[in-house]
């Protein structure tokens, strides 16, 4: 995929928040530097050191967690739309390429589980896809919109600049 910006997961919680929110699904959020030393510190398999979301449950109180590295490096999101394409979903992943997108529907899918935990990877994604249409939809307060005029700014003060 054409991006080289890492997708910043705590910039956008309040996105995630009301997303979960909007599900119905009782869970927590939580973000974490790495899902694979979160669940080595609490004695739960996880084999990938690159896992981009998970959803546990705190088996005393039933409630959900849903798991998000603080950073999903541009590795990972080709990682997870490459297997998406595997599954099936060849035209769907274009939406993909916005972080603000790809985000979303990472925690979409990560919600399809707990909803529902007989659905397979791509009955997941294939649900997630689905609730990605009919979010309501929330431009204005978009993270990505501010990184992106930031990084304009940034750009244009470099030209300006004297070389070093
Ligand atoms: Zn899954």
């Amino acid at each position: 995929m054409a991006t080289n910006m890492d997708i910043d997961t705590r910039a956008r919680i309040d996105d995630i928040r009301s997303i979960i929110a909007w599900s119905g699904l009782e869970s927590d959020v939580e973000i974490v530097p790495s899902i694979q030393a979160w669940c080595a510190q609490r004695e739960v398999p996880e084999e990938s050191p690159f896992r981009t979301g998970r959803i546990v449950r705190n088996a005393a109180t039933g409630r959900y967690v849903i798991l998000l590295p603080e950073r999903i490096t541009s590795d990972m999101v080709s990682s997870v739309v490459t297997a998406m394409e595997l599954r099936g979903f060849e035209r769907e992943v274009a939406v993909l390429s916005d972080p603000n997108t790809f985000a979303r529907h990472l925690v979409l899918h990560e919600i399809a589980h707990g909803l529902d935990h007989t659905r397979t990877e791509q009955e997941c994604d294939e649900w997630a896809f689905q609730q990605l249409r009919q979010l309501p939809s929330n431009r204005a307060a978009h993270p990505d919109a501010r990184e992106a005029s930031h990084l304009l700014s940034l750009s244009q003060s470099r030209a300006g600049g004297r070389e070093r």
